[in-house]
């Protein structure tokens, strides 16, 4: 384990505070998954992926962490979405459950230690409302649905940082003659007809959505965790609600050490469909741009900042996520060279880059341990690519052998310490660079410029050479200029002519 500090923001405290876990060496962790009812959204896309986050930082950290991440599979837009598809609730559960998998996996995110969904929940759910009632803080009430008494929780509003009347004010409370204050929830919901419904103690019927969660993180994690996380509207009711349940339940407190919340995420450019396509599904934005780049975009701003989802930032991962595996595929190359030549002036350059990956590995563990500064991480990779270009252009740096241990240097920081904790920088060069090429080409397309197929490119490379080998630099030069306005770069080198699209 990394004798590091941690500094985490606590959502209750709105502070950093230093991190330490319940047993030494070891994090439980829980964050709410989506409701199953349709594919989900790039805002959940976002909230998975900042959960996967905080599970490969602990891990990196040198943590034992038990993750546990739900389904919630038993809700009123089930149900409705079941009437609509004219379908069961079960196999339009079995359906969305399926295609979060498939986003998740395209998304690189690590399995957690275990995925639970409700439905399979229910013993554990029906013995937590028992003891909350049993503990004075639950009631019955005449048509079957039990609900949780917020007058009997003092500390309730705590998380929030509001008082119940503040809460009151802001919510819709609707006059319900069945409970006793306003502000109060429900633990179990009496059957309606044609809706799935369960036995119980109460008559048949079905769990309340907070009440799924502190049921399944309390088999999972026991009755207190490390940390705990959701999107920041989760904040009031559901996670407000879980607290006072898990404590109600099993008296045990806090109920949760490390409250930590990722900020909403905003749609405001108009163009955004014209350019990116309709991305607002996490499948179709995966679908076409991959996980590695959406790792990039979402993990490319800090989690706890309100994201602006636009064009121009998907661009920008682009292009740095093009100048990171450029650099890789460079490296690549250097490790492969077989004839080599000592060079004092490139065996300096590669040994100040040598001391600069030094650096940046010791920036980035700081970034991560101070309150997952995912952007700053990223930024000093950035820095490490120009430092990684500057002693390339060193003569015969590319040949020398101190260039192999920097490339290697270089590797070792970008697929272990950033592609570890951000899941970026592991795949081959080449194919990332193959696969952002043809993202370029597809955005044009939408965009309606006009673009060089990668066959006529080839061709008007081959027209070019016969005109040099013809002397005719005219002609060579205007076919590199017709390239060139396509958005293709061309480079000579003594192998040949590569090309790239800008
Ligand atoms: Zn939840």
């Amino acid at each position: 384990m990394l004798s590091r500090p941690i500094f985490l923001t606590h959502s209750g405290t709105r502070k950093k505070e230093r991190f330490t876990s319940m047993i030494p060496g070891e994090v439980k962790m829980y964050s709410c998954g989506p409701t199953v009812y349709g594919p989900i959204h790039i805002g959940n896309l976002r909230a998975a992926l900042t959960a996967d986050l905080f599970y490969r930082f602990f891990k990196h950290f040198g943590y034992r962490v038990t993750y546990v991440r739900n389904y919630t599979d038993i809700d009123d837009k089930i149900i409705h979405q079941a009437q609509k598809e004219n379908a069961t609730c079960d196999s339009i559960t079995e359906k969305y459950i399926a295609y979060a998998e498939k986003d998740y996996a395209l998304a690189l995110m690590e399995e957690p230690t275990h995925k639970t969904r409700v439905t399979e929940h229910l013993p554990e759910i029906i013995e937590m409302i028992g003891n909350i009632i049993r503990n004075g803080k639950g009631y019955t009430s005449p048509s079957g649905d039990v609900y949780f008494s917020i007058d009997d929780f003092p500390g309730y509003g705590k998380l929030s940082g509001k008082s119940v009347e503040d809460l009151m004010a802001g919510a819709r409370v609707e006059i319900n003659p069945e409970k006793r204050n306003p502000m109060d929830f429900a633990l179990w919901k009496a059957a309606k007809p044609g809706e799935p419904a369960w036995d119980s103690p109460w008559g048949r019927g079905r769990p309340g959505w907070h009440i799924e969660c502190s049921a399944m993180a309390c088999k999972w994690l026991g009755p207190k965790m490390d940390l705990h996380h959701g999107g920041e509207d989760l904040i009031f009711p559901h996670h407000e609600n879980e607290i006072a349940q898990s404590e109600a339940a099993t008296g045990c407190a806090p109920y949760v050490g490390y409250w930590v919340h990722n900020a909403f995420l905003t749609f405001s450019s108009e163009k955004m469909s014209k350019s990116l396509g309709n991305v607002v599904q996490a499948r179709d934005f995966l679908a076409e741009y991959g996980g590695e780049l959406a790792r990039m975009v979402f993990l490319g701003v800090h989690y706890r900042s309100v994201f602006d989802f636009n064009a121009e930032v998907v661009d920008q991962a682009v292009t740095n996520l093009e100048r990171v595996y450029e650099a890789k595929k460079i490296a690549e190359e250097i490790r492969a060279k077989k004839v080599l030549l000592p060079d004092p002036m490139a065996e300096q350059a590669w040994g100040g880059f040598i001391i600069d990956c030094d650096r940046a590995k010791e920036a980035i563990l700081e970034h991560y341990a101070n309150d997952l500064n995912t952007a700053g991480a990223l930024s000093e990779l950035f820095t490490l690519v120009r430092e990684f270009n500057r002693a390339l252009k060193q003569p015969n740096a590319a040949n020398t052998p101190a260039g192999i241990l920097a490339a290697n240097e270089f590797i070792k920081v970008l697929e272990g310490q950033i592609g570890t904790v951000i899941g970026v920088g592991r795949m081959r060069s080449e194919t990332m660079l193959a696969h952002l090429a043809r993202i370029k080409v597809s955005r044009s397309k939408r965009e309606g410029k006009s673009v060089i197929e990668d066959a006529e490119i080839e061709a008007l490379i081959q027209q070019r050479k016969i005109a040099r080998e013809n002397r005719d630099f005219r002609k060579s030069d205007e076919i590199r200029d017709q390239l060139l306005a396509g958005g293709v770069l061309i480079k000579d080198s003594p192998q040949g002519t590569t090309w790239v699209r800008k």
